[in-house]
């Protein structure tokens, strides 16, 4: 080094030495004896430290480890947009997917079936869980995604999410005759989940006993019972059992097969039940729920509302720009004419600004927020779906009767400055 003042390679090296995740076990209490693999540790721990770590910086809330050609590719997702997260040799994937899979309690000699295993993490006094499921994709190769969960900052609740009031207005009138179904639909990945326990929390706790029969694992379950099955009680003796206890509303797994929802069709003349359930949207998920049963005016009757969810990414507050928008906009998005401030997001620019916005990054929005759409059972909509209509027709139905609809919901946010009319469309294209 010709110009020293005194500094030193090694300073340097220091100056920019970062602290790495740390991994604090398995969520299940299985133990794991990573010395037990110093091999592997020794090929894939480090790195796997670096990822994650990565991961948490950049706020994400999905990472996505998976071989590609060659290379093993990682992909993180953070406000629900992609962005590559580094390539690594094969061996090294393969490293870092078994460490991993070791460390949240997976057996890292099955590679032929999906596995799903937590592994508690901590970064700056921050504390996580690693939702981590691996995927098969034929001849020893597998697929990891992790959800990470930041724990003391997971929200459940209606209010927690920023729902719309008229939610857990909706969620009590529909569980008052304690009766009926009321289901989260959505596609995988969109928040449907998060939506069923909103609908589970939302109830009215002081005058209705809601019990739960499924594993929640980490999901904090306030106001709500675990039902304590007992060894492999078919869920329509278990339920049998909650109606005699005299508990009002059951809240169990997503319906995915002709079982679950005949057992809960049959019950909810009871019991008022929540689930959840895959499908494009709350129209698609009524026609599948009709295809299903093989009987749609079972539906009709049984079902008291559907709710569906899409994710929009919220501005940030620290730096959101506020603007007046032109009232032929306005008019022509169909929001109010006379809304004089709408915002947007500050787009970070290299040139003009020293540094970018502390709170988003620069990227204009933080964290992400629900728009909601029901469809509600009343007599018009139960005559349509009794038809055996398709979900068209039900949408044209929940139209008529000016049903909450993802377009209203996320025009109320952006009415509100929560987001942009440019995120709103974005959205929609997605
Ligand atoms: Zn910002």
């Amino acid at each position: 080094m010709i110009f020293g003042f005194g500094r030193n390679d090694e300073d340097e090296y220091e100056d920019e030495e970062i602290d790495l995740v740390l991994f604090q076990g398995t969520y299940s209490g299985v133990e794991v004896d990573i010395s037990e693999h110093a091999r592997l540790a020794e090929a894939g721990l480090n790195r796997a430290k670096e990822l994650i770590t990565d991961a948490l910086e950049r706020r994400a809330e999905l990472i996505r480890i998976e071989p590609k050609g060659e290379r093993t590719v990682a992909q993180f997702q953070v406000d629900g947009i992609a962005f590559a997260g580094g390539r690594m040799s094969k061996k090294e994937g393969t490293a870092v997917t078994q460490v991993l899979k070791l460390l949240s309690g997976l057996d890292i000699k099955q590679r032929k079936k999906p596995q799903n295993g937590i592994l508690k993490a901590e970064l700056d006094d921050v504390k996580y869980y690693l939702d981590i499921y691996s995927k098969p994709l034929g001849s020893g190769a597998e697929r990891i995604s992790i959800n990470i969960i930041d724990v003391k900052n997971a929200k459940y609740g209606p209010d927690e999410l920023g729902f719309n009031p008229l939610f857990q207005e909706k969620i009590r009138e529909l569980t008052e005759s304690k009766t009926g179904i009321l289901l989260a639909a959505g596609p995988p990945g969109s928040g449907t989940t998060t939506t069923a326990f909103a609908i589970a929390r939302g109830i009215d706790s002081y005058v209705f006993a809601t019990y739960c029969f499924f594993d929640v694992s980490y999901r904090d379950l306030k106001n709500i019972s675990p039902f304590e099955r007992r060894d492999d009680e078919p869920l329509n003796e278990a339920l049998r059992r909650l109606i005699r206890m005299e508990g009002d509303i059951a809240f169990v797994a997503p319906i995915n097969d002709k079982e679950i929802l005949e057992t809960i069709l049959e019950k909810q003349t009871e019991l008022s039940i929540i689930s959840e359930l895959t499908a494009k949207d709350a129209a698609f998920a009524v026609e599948k729920l009709c295809k299903l049963s093989g009987d749609p005016t079972k539906i009709a009757e049984a079902v008291r509302g559907i709710f569906g969810q899409k994710l929009i990414r919220r501005l940030c507050e620290k730096c959101k720009q506020p603007y007046r928008p032109n009232p032929k906009l306005l008019k022509k998005v169909g929001l109010n004419e006379s809304i004089t401030t709408l915002y947007k997001n500050r787009k970070f620019d290299e040139e003009e600004d020293a540094r970018p916005c502390k709170v988003c990054g620069g990227g204009g929005y933080i964290g992400r927020i629900a728009m909601l759409e029901m469809i509600e059972m009343t007599e018009g909509m139960k005559a349509v779906v009794a038809k055996g209509s398709s979900a068209a027709d039900i949408k044209a139905q929940a139209r008529k009767e000016k049903m909450l609809s993802f377009k209203d919901d996320g025009l109320r946010l952006v009415a509100e400055g929560i987001t942009s009319l440019e995120e709103l469309q974005r959205a929609f294209r997605v």
